[in-house]
């Protein structure tokens, strides 16, 4: 809802749109190739941020009413944005960097009280139906700084459409300079939530002793091997670190990676040994808890693929007690 007034009358705006996260990761997507079998280490920092991509005010929720149902009303809304269904007290993060430069602090009209965020991209950003802000124009905030809380004020939360907060986004100039009605779509411009990761920890008691420079794959569980894997319809995108808990250990030992290629039928049609990690007998991680390690792995795997460890032993009599793998990852 927001907003009945001001029937100005729309004209396109074509001031160009940064480019967004989502557009990056469309892109990157399209050039990965969707049937592609491959896999890649990767940075681990997958929430990085690229210029002119917006946070959404609360996360990952239901929006209620876009930016073009804003515009399909009849009469059209006087301040296209988009609705963000919450309820009222959530707290309200800035889109980002930048000063607040409007703020309106009683409930009449359309918006009731409203916080506007000068970006430091130079774009204008408008909050609208809030119960209360807790910051006044002048005032510098970071990227996902709480600025306010939301509400149901004004337009909040008549005609049924509850509580929420509407967003407003106008590019490289203040409503007043462009018309309320030229706001563009908030959406096309805020970087997609980060789902959050999978966390995964497996303790496996092996208690083998290691052979001495033969390549042995090491389990995770009883007869269970695979550290990770994705198929042709699951990619999974993750880091894994692999400890070992062992005796017998003067000169150490090696762990490596192995990442298989699968056929239709489960065959392995390739296998690819990463570098491997020496482990001396030196870098126990403490004296009284022999823990040895970690091999760590970001890893981004699509197409039918799976990973597995092997170790193989310095000296001889090398046992290894304990196996653990430790794993964030997203499945796609
Ligand atoms: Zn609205």
């Amino acid at each position: 809802m927001c907003d009945a007034g001001d029937s100005e009358p729309s004209s396109e705006h074509r001031a160009q749109p940064f480019l967004s996260r989502r557009a990056l990761l469309v892109g990157a997507g399209v050039a990965f190739g969707a049937t592609a079998i491959g896999w890649d280490l990767i940075s681990p920092t997958l929430s990085a941020t690229a210029a002119g991509t917006y946070l959404r005010p609360c996360g990952d929720v239901r929006i209620s009413s876009s930016w073009q149902d804003h515009r399909n009303r009849t009469p059209p809304s006087g301040e296209p944005g988009t609705d963000y269904a919450v309820p009222v007290g959530t707290p309200i993060r800035a889109a980002a960097d930048g000063v607040i430069v409007d703020r309106k602090d009683t409930t009449s009209t359309a918006t009731g009280r409203y916080l506007a965020l000068r970006a430091d991209d130079g774009n204008y950003i408008r909050y609208l139906h809030l119960r209360s802000s807790s910051v006044l124009p002048g005032t510098r905030v970071s990227r996902g700084q709480v600025i306010a809380l939301s509400g149901a004020s004004g337009f909040g939360y008549e005609s049924g459409y509850g509580p929420h907060v509407h967003v407003s986004l106008w590019l490289g100039g203040t409503p007043l300079q462009l018309g309320f009605t030229n706001s563009v779509d908030f959406e096309n411009y805020a970087e997609p939530e980060d789902p959050m990761p999978i966390h995964q920890s497996s303790t496996y008691l092996w208690n083998s002793v290691v052979p001495v420079g033969i390549w042995t794959r090491v389990p995770v569980a009883t007869n269970l091997y695979w550290l990770a894997q994705s198929s042709a319809t699951v990619k999974e995108t993750g880091d894994l670190a692999i400890y070992f808990t062992a005796s017998g250990v003067t000169r150490g030992f090696q762990v490596r990676v192995v990442a298989e290629t699968l056929n239709a039928s489960g065959g392995v049609t390739n296998a690819a040994p990463q570098p491997a990690l020496e482990i001396r007998g030196t870098i126990a991680t403490t004296r009284n808890s022999p823990t040895y390690g970690s091999y760590s792995l970001p890893y981004s795997l699509s197409g039918p693929l799976r990973l597995f460890a092997e170790v193989r032993a310095l000296n001889g009599g090398l046992r290894i007690q304990q196996v653990t793998v430790k794993k964030n990852y997203w499945l796609s």
